[in-house]
């Protein structure tokens, strides 16, 4: 069988629901939406639709299916769980021609409803046929992570400026390649950016100049930890826009994997030597070079772009270059690794507080800092090089963190490959020596620590605790 497909306009139009039940509730709301007048009918309502029933938001039809009930309306939909009453829907609206769906029964339908999804204007809708619905769904639940929510504000934006864009683009072709560079340039940016005014503007600017250069834009991007899957669907939908990505050594291949086929990758870690100063003002040019020559720049970065990051300075430098630019943040380190550890970061029993920071680039921490770090019942998240193993516990000891504080130590945290090694403050340079743990590693220091040892449930975890009090 096949279907020719055709969307509805149902606004004040009556359609006729028979069934009271979950089902029928489901089939009004979705009626109701495109502004049908819904009439149902069923001995009985469930809760929701007596209530709309009393509301006048619906007219109820009290009792057994009856042919009338078909008189005047466009549509029926058939859905109780009787199936002569179904067949005598179908049967009674056939002989009207009026079109009916039978919920779950392909053949007795002479419509059926796809599996759909929206962004305002834009309406997709998937059927097989009746053959399988689930497929459908699962299509459409894959469709709702690609589907960017910007496109919905576009397309209205879009189908309000429409005579003017057909006047200023009468050739078809420059008419879609406009309508591309909406979603993709500076007026889509401006929506995800929560500015419709000034997308309006932007578009309305376009128009007295169709097919002058767009002007580029940077999205700084975190990547999250390197499992792939924890990228957010933002950063997906960044990386398939990309013209270019801009990438530290640390971005894995699963993650450069998601973005655009031919997207140009500026590898970070290959471009560039040791002086970080030197490092820095070369990424800053590059990202500045590409967006002049209009490009869609990605700078992707480990974690957040905004945790240890120098998202923080790029951004700035962009902001004095009158770049235009979005930020899209990343699950940094200390939160991945905590949730693939299973170390709670925060515990109402052991820990009220959190402190992300870092010993990286000796950044010189003042008696008084480490005095801060080695509090109680706080949770320390330390982003460090394995260097640092010896001499960090050594100071939170030395400024009164007791020697039998739990730590947990994540070495590649949320790869395959992801060790914990969790044990006492005192013990942890030997046991890291021990256990030959390299970098990336990321250390929690703290009561919570200890729980690793009860709830680590990813990778490997290697326990070396003395029974502890403050950890039952
Ligand atoms: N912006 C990043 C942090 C960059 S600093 C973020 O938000 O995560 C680099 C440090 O992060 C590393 O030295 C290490 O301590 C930590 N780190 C990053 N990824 C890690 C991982 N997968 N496992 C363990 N530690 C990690």
């Amino acid at each position: 069988m096949s279907l020719y497909p055709l969307f509805a306009n149902l606004k004040g139009r009556p359609v006729l629901v028979v069934g009271g039940g979950a089902v029928a509730a489901r089939k009004v709301a979705g009626l109701r939406e495109a502004g049908a007048l819904v009439r149902v009918g069923a001995p009985q309502l469930d809760e929701g639709l007596a209530r709309l029933a009393h509301e006048g938001a619906i007219t109820h039809f009290s009792g057994r299916f009856e042919p009338d009930w078909l008189d005047g309306v466009w549509l029926a939909i058939a859905a109780t769980d009787e199936e002569d009453v179904n067949a005598a829907v179908a049967r009674e609206a056939e002989a009207r021609r009026i079109f009916v769906n039978v919920v779950d029964d392909a053949e007795r339908s002479a419509f059926h409803v796809p599996a759909r999804l929206r962004r305002g204007a834009l309406t997709v809708a998937i059927s097989s046929g009746g053959r399988a619905p689930v497929l459908a769904r699962r299509l459409r639940a894959e469709l709702e992570t690609h589907l960017d929510t910007a496109l919905g504000e576009l397309a209205e934006l879009a189908g309000r400026h429409r005579a003017a864009i057909a006047a200023a683009l009468p050739d078809p072709d420059a008419r879609r390649r406009f309508h591309d560079d909406l979603v993709d340039g500076p007026v889509g940016l401006a929506i995800r950016q929560a500015q419709p005014q000034r997308a309006e503007a932007l578009l309305l600017e376009g128009l007295k100049n169709p097919g002058a250069a767009q002007a580029g834009s940077v999205a700084v991007v975190g990547a999250g930890p390197g499992d792939a899957d924890l990228l957010t669907v933002r950063a997906q939908r960044a990386l398939q826009r990309a013209d270019v990505i801009v990438h530290d050594r640390l971005i894995g291949p699963k993650v450069l994997d998601r973005a655009r086929r031919d997207a140009l990758l500026i590898d970070l870690g290959k471009a560039v030597g040791q002086d970080h100063e030197a490092t820095q003002n070369r990424i800053h040019d590059l990202l500045v070079e590409h967006a002049r020559a209009g490009r869609r720049v990605v700078r992707l970065k480990g974690g957040d772009p905004f945790v240890f990051g120098r998202g923080g300075e790029e951004l700035e430098h962009l902001a004095a270059h009158g770049i235009a630019y979005e930020v899209i943040p990343g699950v940094t380190a200390a939160l991945a690794c905590a949730a693939y550890a299973g170390v709670p970061l925060t515990h109402r029993d052991h820990s009220a507080s959190l402190v992300l920071t870092t010993t990286h680039r000796n950044r010189g921490l003042s008696a008084r800092d480490w005095r801060a770090l080695a509090l109680e019942r706080q949770t320390l998240a330390l982003y460090m090089g394995v260097s640092q193993l010896e001499s960090v516990p050594r100071e939170l000891m030395r400024h009164g963190r007791a020697p039998e504080t739990p730590f947990a130590l994540v070495e590649n945290g949320t790869d395959p490959s992801q060790r914990v090694l969790t044990g006492r403050l005192d013990q942890l340079p030997a046991l890291a020596r021990a256990h030959g743990i390299r970098a990336p590693a990321l250390l929690f220091v703290g009561e919570v620590a200890g729980l690793a040892r009860k709830l680590a449930w990813f990778g490997e975890c290697i326990s070396a605790h003395e029974p502890l009090a403050q950890v039952a």
